[in-house]
This record gives C-alpha cells, structure tokens and sequence, in this order.
C-alpha cells in the first residue's frame, strides 16, 4: 500500500516535468494588454540575442534579429560581447542585463566592445523600437500562455 503510494506521487512528479505548468496572469485581459503594449513598443531593441549571461562562458552573440540596429551594423554572430558603454558583461546575471536593458532609451546610441577571433574592436549601434510584429508575438505567447490555457495556480508572468 505505502510503496503504491510513493510510485504513484513518482509517477505524479514525472508528468509535472513534460507538462509545464503556467501561472495564470493575475491582471484581467485588457488592463494587461494596454499594459504590455505601452511598455513593450517603447522597449529599446538592438536586436542582438546571446547566450553565456549568468555562467562562467563568454557572453556570445548567437542571433542577429532581422531590421534590426544589429543587423545593419557591424555585428556576426560569434562575436563575443566584452562590455556595454564600458561596464564588462562577462560577471553579469539575468537580472542585471535585464536592469540595464530596461534603463536604456529608443534613440540612445550604445558601444559594445566586441571580441572576435581576438581582436577587440567598438560597435556602436542606435536603439530603436522593436517591430510591431515581433511585439505581438511577444504579448500573444503571453495571452495564449498566462491568459488562455488552463492553470489552477494564480501568480504573476
Ligand atoms: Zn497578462
């Protein structure tokens, strides 16, 4: 009786794993959808997506996002990000790229030391406003995933 038990709660455990679970978005649905459209349309964007924040890799640039600042600059993928406006990225968290990245500006200019194959070099680049399309799939994944699909946990994102 007892060992069905625990392999049951086992069993329990491993569908919890393939299935994640979504909290459900605390906000009703137009209050967040005004909400995140106001906040995400005016978000700056250098259309650079890296990996290596938070490890003890280098931070590596690892797409260039279509129209983007990074895109009609002088950015390949691989190139490895040494500091932004001179702050060195290699110790920083999630939390922190995040804190920086919401502090900066649509139309404010940036520099990024860059490192490719060993040589240093500047890239400066000009924040614009992600496009409209890429802001809807970020708030439709939200709706569809917070919003829509049945969950019995309330919480925030
Ligand atoms: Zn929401």
């Amino acid at each position: 009786m007892r060992l069905f038990f625990i392999a049951a709660i086992a069993c329990f455990a491993a569908a919890q794993e393939r299935t994640k679970v979504y909290k459900r978005c605390p906000r009703p649905t137009e209050a967040c959808l005004q909400a995140q459209a106001e906040a995400y349309l005016n978000t700056a964007w250098d259309g650079l997506r890296v990996e290596g924040v938070g490890s003890s890799d280098p931070v590596r640039v690892v797409e260039i996002e279509a129209e983007s600042p990074a895109e009609h600059s002088n950015f390949k993928v691989g190139d490895i990000l040494v500091s932004l406006d001179g702050q060195a990225m290699q110790d920083w968290t999630n939390e922190d790229l995040i804190k920086v990245m919401k502090n900066l500006k649509v139309g404010q200019n940036i520099t990024y030391l860059v490192d490719r194959d060993g040589k240093r070099f500047d890239v400066s680049i000009t924040l614009a406003a992600p496009p409209v399309d890429m802001v809807a799939g970020w708030i439709g994944r939200h709706f569809i995933l917070h919003h829509y699909v049945e969950s019995d946990e309330k919480g925030s994102e």
